[in-house]
């Protein structure tokens, strides 16, 4: 079977992978020069279950409105004429309540436990090193209550496969010495010892360079437009360069996902969420950490990949925007200045900003939508590496005909679009 996917990011990679993998004849269309050109090219690194939250909760709708006003938040919400954010916020909303909550959030982590499993299977299968850490990740509170919240959200994790201890300051720095400096102003941490780290980007290319060697054939350059249809079928990807006929096509843009799906009248609830990264020369390493973790706190992520230390923060709905000005960062340098001071070059920073393909409820759509041949695999929001090898793995199984190996409730579009 000839597949097309559309997407080469580190969702389409994946699902390039395993459907080589499963015998398909693949091709992969990027219109960046390179795997993992836009959102998978300076994430935060973490492969964390941990954090398989919806960000849909009863909470949420209180945090949306303070952001209306302060400038300093993590989430920055500006209100502006946008009928897609509208209708996109509407059903988020509808998706706050507590029980929705909970089944969006045992959805997600469903799939990031099984894609953990996943990555690991890959990375033994295929010896791939892409500045990987093993030593589980830390999230750090520096309030004794909101500490409390915490445990009592991880609660629900942990009563579904997540691993999570609480360790009080000491037990962190045992486990991250390079905390040694703000120890007195942690009220401890919750700890993950199965969640990873690693430098998505480099993964990315790695495994696409493994596809391209197993026969995955990939057009870098190349702008989807659109498809062209006949009946219930898709017969081509339009592109700037031409036509591109398949058997099946695989839609995984990201965040564009959407403008795509309009071309077969599928409308997709995903609507791209900013954020932003820093990524700085380490110069002393014994002051940065090995372990990655949240600053729960500043709501900073940080991570080590290689000699380079990686900071993430920001959720902000201001479109397709991807620009971004050097007090965009002001909350990340702070904290890193107060985390690992020393530890890098904080002078020297690579700035990025990019967009999250956020759906309303939190789960990325996985499976066939409006054509027969038509698969989705988008819409992977804050936590799309840590899902990306059981994501590519379940729709591979889909479009192969084969029965994925894991629950697919609230995972797959229906009643979704
Ligand atoms: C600041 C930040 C921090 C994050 N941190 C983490 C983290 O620590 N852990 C985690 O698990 N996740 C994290 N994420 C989320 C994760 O990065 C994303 O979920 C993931 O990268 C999405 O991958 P994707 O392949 O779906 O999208 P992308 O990487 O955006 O890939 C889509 C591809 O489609 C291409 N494309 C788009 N439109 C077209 C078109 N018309 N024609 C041709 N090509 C097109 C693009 O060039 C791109 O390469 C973070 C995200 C952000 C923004």
């Amino acid at each position: 079977m000839r597949v097309l996917v559309l997407g080469g990011g580190v969702i389409g990679v994946a699902t390039a992978y395993y459907l080589e993998r499963a015998g398909a004849t693949v091709t992969v269309i990027d219109r960046q020069a390179e795997p993992a050109g836009e959102t998978s090219f300076a994430n935060a690194g973490l492969i964390a279950p941990t954090h398989a939250y919806a960000w849909a909760s009863p909470r949420a709708p209180g945090t949306l409105l303070r952001s209306l006003w302060r400038d300093d938040t993590a989430l920055r919400l500006k209100p502006r004429l946008d009928p897609g954010l509208m209708r996109w916020g509407l059903r988020f909303l509808a998706e706050c309540s507590a029980a929705r909550n909970r089944a969006n959030t045992l959805n997600k982590l469903r799939l990031c436990l099984y894609s953990l499993a996943c990555l690991e299977r890959l990375r033994g299968d295929e010896g791939l090193a892409y500045e990987q850490t093993t030593k589980g990740a830390l999230y750090l509170y520096r309030d004794a209550g909101h500490m409390a919240v915490a445990l009592e959200n991880a609660r629900l994790l942990r009563e579904h496969g997540a691993d999570i201890d609480v360790v009080d300051a000491a037990r962190c720095v045992a486990i991250e010495p390079a905390l040694a400096g703000i120890a007195g102003r942690l009220a401890g941490a919750l700890y993950a010892p199965k969640d990873e780290s690693g430098d998505c980007r480099l993964f990315t290319k790695k495994l696409a360079a493994r596809c391209a060697g197993l026969g995955t054939s990939f057009r870098w350059g190349t702008t989807v437009r659109g498809f062209e249809a006949s009946g219930d079928r898709v017969i081509a990807a339009i592109t700037d360069l031409g036509r591109v006929e398949a058997d099946a096509f695989v839609l995984a843009l990201g965040s564009y996902s959407p403008l795509v799906a309009r071309s077969v009248g599928l409308r997709l609830p995903i609507h791209p969420v900013k954020g932003y990264s820093l990524t700085f020369p380490i110069v002393d390493a014994a002051r940065a950490p090995t372990v990655p973790g949240v600053d729960e706190h500043a709501l900073v992520a940080f991570s080590r990949l290689g000699d380079r230390l990686r900071l993430t923060a920001t959720a902000e709905f201001t479109g397709y925007d991807t620009t971004h000005r050097p007090r965009d960062f002001a909350v990340m340098l702070r904290a890193v200045r107060e985390l690992f001071p020393g530890a890098a070059d904080y002078d020297r920073p690579e700035r990025w900003a990019c967009l999250r393909p956020m759906t309303p409820d939190g789960p990325p759509i996985m499976g066939r939508a409006g054509k027969a041949n038509l698969w989705l695999n988008t819409g992977h929001g804050h936590i799309g590496w840590t899902m990306a090898a059981g994501s590519g793995r379940v729709v591979a199984d889909q479009v192969m005909g084969r029965e994925p190996e894991i629950d697919l409730t609230g995972l797959v579009p229906d009643g979704r679009l």
